[in-house]
């Protein structure tokens, strides 16, 4: 029996998997553990203080209203923030976050910033495009800006890039490209920044599919929580997290009656049907209504039906005989988040880091 939804998070196997991926790192490597959405959804400030525990030195978050929550929090270890936006650059100074510049604006703001401070020297990292084309300077604008700005100002600590298809089977032609490029951007960077900024590229599907470019370091966030996007690689993880609800209510439906707005669902039959407590405003989203997403109840897999409402959603109960207040279970480590997005077309990434703050967090 269990009494309302939660999120059960096993630190043990949060320490496996950070133990599994530093196995694959030489030992000069620097692991940095990504912690960003709240570490993807799990709970960015425990997160980050067991991975501290387990020797974890460098965090990354996504923006700077996170780093901030982790430095209340106590984290006093290099925490990197990924897409600054202007407005941040202030309170990036103020919790002695590192911002990644990635583009000339960006970069001119900041050491705009500085100047007005009277700063030198902090700490940064430059981010650059080689084939995602999401965000990062290329190769023309890093040349201009390092002959520009790399006065004292800045202290680079690293120049890294992302890839845009890294749990794809190799070879691929389009990450060899990315690495080519990455090799001309090194050769620049070592041609005019005597500091000598540490090198990156890697995220956690590169760690299993491309070690042998682990460089100076790798930015890991789902193979922490538990997954590397491949079937395989999954198995030397484990999910870190189980979601699970009591069954608050039971109904005994009549044939033809409906259930759930809209009509979402009517009964062809006599039917029982579970109110389970969660919704889409928990990260359960409308897509997985309708018999699309599945939940254990007892062993067995059963339907949510109906359309899936905010705080709550229905499952077809008929064929399993159980009182309210049995669990119910969304994810485990059995059947997996990346199982029950993948019948609504997503990935573990989404729902992971959609799930609410109300959700109970429990640590084992
Ligand atoms: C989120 C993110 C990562 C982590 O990616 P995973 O696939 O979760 O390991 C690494 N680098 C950057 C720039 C990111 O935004």
């Amino acid at each position: 029996m269990i009494k309302e939804a939660r999120l059960t998070i096993n630190l043990d196997s949060l320490a496996h998997n950070y133990k599994t991926l530093k196995s694959k790192l030489n030992p000069e490597t620097t692991l940095i553990a990504v912690v960003k959405a709240n570490g993807y959804g799990n709970d960015g400030v425990r997160i980050a203080q067991e991975l501290s525990k387990l020797g974890a030195t460098y965090f990354a978050v996504a923006y700077a209203s996170e780093g901030n929550i982790l430095r209340k929090s106590g984290i006093k270890d290099s925490l990197m923030v990924f897409y600054p936006q202007e407005a941040q650059l202030e309170q990036i100074i103020e919790h002695q976050l590192e911002p990644v510049l990635y583009n000339l604006e960006i970069s001119n703001a900041f050491i705009s910033l500085l100047k007005e401070k009277n700063i030198e020297n902090y700490p940064v990292h430059i981010k650059c495009n080689t084939g995602l084309n999401r965000i990062g300077f290329s190769l023309e604008n890093l040349d201009s800006f390092l002959r520009k700005s790399n006065g004292p100002l800045l202290d680079i600590k690293s120049v890294y890039s992302h890839l845009g298809f890294s749990e794809n089977p190799k070879p691929c032609a389009l990450t060899k490209k990315q690495f080519y490029t990455f090799e001309l951007i090194k050769s620049r960077v070592r041609e005019l920044c005597p500091s000598l900024p540490k090198f990156h590229v890697l995220n956690s599907s590169g760690v299993f599919n491309y070690p042998e470019h682990q460089l100076d370091a790798v930015r890991t966030g789902i193979a922490l929580y538990g997954f590397a996007n491949n079937p395989e690689w999954n198995k030397t993880l484990k999910p870190i997290a189980k979601l699970s609800a009591p069954i608050c209510q039971i109904h005994f439906i009549k044939k033809g009656e409906s259930v759930g707005y809209n009509k979402g669902w009517i009964a062809s039959k006599e039917s029982r049907i579970g109110i389970i407590p969660l919704g889409h405003a928990d990260g359960i989203g409308r897509q997985y209504g309708n018999g699309v997403g599945k939940v254990r109840v007892l062993g067995q897999t059963v339907p949510i039906i109906g359309n899936v409402c905010m705080d709550m959603l229905m499952i077809d109960l008929t064929s399993i005989d159980c009182p309210t207040g049995t669990e119910a279970i969304i994810f485990d480590q059995n059947f997996t988040a990346s199982d029950f997005t993948a019948a609504a077309n997503t990935i573990s990434y989404e729902i992971l880091t959609s799930l609410s703050p109300r959700i109970q967090r429990v640590y084992v």
